[in-house]
């Protein structure tokens, strides 16, 4: 299975940036493919092919570190591209994190991962939502500088998921995602 962790926006998140984009998105692009809004997610660990006998260590490590956490205000806001502008692969829009707790959460999932004898990417983190992907390197600043006027409600995230993709098996041949665990953030607040 292909897996990552991460934390999936609520219903009225989801549905307040998809009314901002859409405008964008009707827009027809060829060398854009936008993502399905019921898709959108913030990857906090990329882990890639994961033999099924794993899953079960990969779980209790996830639960143990859920466990520790408390819930976490956020916030997506702005845009942004990779690998940079132009010639981006990806855009997406950035997420406000005023306490800072994502880049520990996402260290520790990793670390996590790691010890259930798991690879993951080691790229540096950023914290994002994919909007769309392009399938060439195209000078996308023209959609980064409108979609970085976007700010969204704050909502809490109270859990995260491990998540397996079958690539290819999405809409519009992009990428479908099923919820394989989800564990509360239940630490002390
Ligand atoms: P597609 O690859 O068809 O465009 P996708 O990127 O949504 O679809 P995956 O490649 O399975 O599907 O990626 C799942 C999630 O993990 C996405 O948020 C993606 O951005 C992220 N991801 C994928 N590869 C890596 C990687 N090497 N390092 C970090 N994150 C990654
Ligand atoms: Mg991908």
């Amino acid at each position: 299975m292909r897996l990552f962790v991460g934390i999936v926006p609520p219903l009225e998140v989801v549905e307040h940036l998809a009314e901002f984009v859409e405008p964008r998105r009707s827009h027809p692009d060829e060398d854009l493919r936008w993502a399905a809004e019921d898709t959108w997610h913030i990857t906090l660990a990329f882990l890639g092919e994961v033999p099924d006998y794993k899953t079960d260590d990969l779980a209790e490590g996830l639960e143990v570190i859920a466990k520790r956490q408390k819930p976490i205000d956020l916030r997506l806001r702005g845009a942004g591209a990779f690998p940079g502008v132009p010639n981006a692969r990806v855009v997406y829009t950035g997420v406000q994190d005023p306490e800072d707790r994502l880049a520990h959460l996402a260290s520790i999932t990793r670390g996590a991962v790691n010890k259930a004898g798991v690879q993951v990417d080691g790229r540096k983190f950023t914290p994002h939502v994919t909007l769309a992907r392009l399938s060439r390197p195209v000078d996308v600043l023209r959609y980064v500088r409108v979609l970085d006027t976007y700010e969204g409600p704050e909502w809490t995230a109270s859990s995260f998921e491990l998540i397996s993709s079958r690539l290819g098996e999405g809409p519009s041949h992009g990428a479908a995602y099923d919820t394989v665990g989800e564990w509360e953030f239940s630490g002390p607040t």
